[in-house]
C-alpha cells in the first residue's frame, strides 16, 4: 500500500515537470493542451488496476467478467455525464448469442458506446475504438489483458474525460465523438464487425476510425529506444489522415511515430488483425495505435504493474491530440486513396 502511493507521488512529480518545461503549452495551443495534461499517469494507473483486475476474471466475450467489465465501463460515462448515443439508450449494443457462431457455446455480449455530439458538425463522427474483452481464464490463472487492451481501454476514458471537460468549458469539438468499446475482438473482431454491419451513425458520415489496442508497454526490440509508438493503415485510405497525424505529432508530442509495421508486405498483417480493420475495409479510414507484442502477450502475466504508465499517457495524449484535430479542422478527413482488399 505504502509503496503504490509513492510510486504514484512519484509520477505525479514527473508528469507536472513535463508540463512546466513543455514549451507547446503558449499561445494558441494553451486550451488543447490544458485538457490533454488531464490525462495523467496516474489516473491511467488508477482506472487500470480496477479494470484488469482479477474480478474481472479476463473479460472473456459472454462472461460474467466480461459483464463486469461492460458495467465498469457503463458506470464510468454516468459519472463523467458523457450520455449514450442513441435517445433512450443504456450505452450498450447488444449483439445477439447467434452472432457468435464460431463459439463453442455462443452467448450474447455487447459493445458499450458513449457519444459526445459535436457543436457545429453533429452528423460528421469521429470513432474512438478499443477492445475490452481478453481471453479469460484458463487452469485456474486469470488473464488480466492489462495491455490487451485494458491500456486502450483506459486511455479512451481518459480522452472521453478530457474532451467532457472541454464540453463543460463550451469548447467542445466540432464534430461528434463516439467511444466504441467493443466485445469480441480476441475470438474475431466480431464486435467491430457488428458495429460496422450495424452502425449507430451512417458509416458514409462516419470521418475517421482511431483504433487503440495495447499501448501501455515496450516490445523487446524497442527496450533502447522507448519513446514511441507504432502506427499502422494511416496512409492506407487517406494520405490526408496520415499528414494530419503526422503534423499533430509534431506538434504536440516528442513520441517516435514507427511505421515498421504498416509495410504492406509486413509477414504480422496487424493491418488486418485488429478492429480498425473492419472500418478501414468500408473505406473508413483508420489510424491503429500499438506497442507491438511482447513477452506477456495473451499470458496471465499481462498485469497492470508491468505498464508503463508515463508511455501510456503520452500515448493517449498523442491519440487524444490528433481526436482534436480531426474533430475540430475546418475540412472533414476524406479518403483520398483506393481501400486495399485482405
Ligand atoms: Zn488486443
Amino acid at each position: 500500500m505504502k509503496y503504490a502511493f509513492l510510486l504514484g507521488l512519484s509520477l505525479l512529480f514527473v508528469s507536472c515537470n513535463t508540463a512546466q518545461t513543455s514549451s507547446k503549452k503558449k499561445g494558441k495551443d494553451q486550451t488543447i493542451t490544458d485538457y490533454a495534461n488531464t490525462i495523467t499517469s496516474e489516473d491511467l494507473k488508477t482506472l487500470l488496476y480496477e479494470f484488469a483486475d482479477d474480478k474481472m476474471q479476463g473479460r472473456m466475450t459472454g462472461t460474467d467478467g466480461q459483464k463486469m467489465a461492460a458495467a465498469y465501463l457503463k458506470d464510468f460515462y454516468v459519472a463523467q455525464g458523457i450520455e449514450a448515443p442513441v435517445e433512450k439508450g443504456d450505452y450498450y449494443q447488444e449483439i445477439p448469442a447467434e452472432y457468435f457462431g464460431r463459439m463453442s457455446e455462443p452467448k450474447p455480449s455487447e459493445n458499450v458506446v458513449a457519444f459526445i455530439k459535436g457543436s457545429e458538425k453533429p452528423d460528421e463522427v469521429i470513432v474512438l475504438s478499443a477492445h475490452y474483452d481478453h481471453v479469460g481464464t484458463r487452469d485456474g490463472e486469470v488473464y488480466n489483458g492489462a495491455d490487451d487492451d485494458g491500456s486502450g481501454t483506459v486511455g479512451m476514458l481518459e480522452i472521453a474525460e478530457a474532451f467532457q471537460k472541454a464540453v463543460k468549458d463550451g469548447n467542445g469539438p466540432k464534430r461528434s465523438i463516439l467511444f466504441l468499446h467493443v466485445t469480441g475482438e480476441e475470438i474475431g473482431l466480431y464486435g467491430s464487425r457488428y458495429y460496422t454491419e450495424n452502425p449507430l451513425f451512417p458509416l458514409e458520415n462516419t470521418v475517421c476510425n482511431l483504433n487503440t489496442d495495447m499501448i501501455g508497454r515496450i516490445a523487446p526490440d524497442k527496450k533502447d529506444s522507448p519513446n514511441y509508438v507504432y502506427l499502422i493503415g494511416s496512409d492506407r485510405l487517406s494520405q490526408e489522415l496520415h499528414d494530419v497525424s503526422a503534423a499533430v505529432a509534431k506538434e504536440y508530442s516528442d513520441l517516435e511515430l514507427d511505421y515498421k509495421y504498416n509495410a504492406e508486405n509486413d509477414p504480422n498483417r496487424f493491418y488486418f488483425r485488429s478492429d480498425h480493420y473492419n472500418f478501414a475495409k468500408n473505406n473508413i479510414p483508420v489510424i491503429f495505435y500499438f506497442n507491438g507484442v511482447h513477452e506477456d502477450y495473451h499470458k496471465p502475466t499481462d498485469t497492470p504493474d508491468k505498464i508503463e504508465y508515463d508511455l501510456l499517457r503520452k500515448r493517449t495524449q498523442l491519440i487524444f491530440y490528433t481526436t482534436w484535430e480531426v474533430a475540430n479542422r475546418e475540412g472533414r478527413i476524406t479518403a483520398d486513396k483506393d481501400k486495399i482488399q485482405e
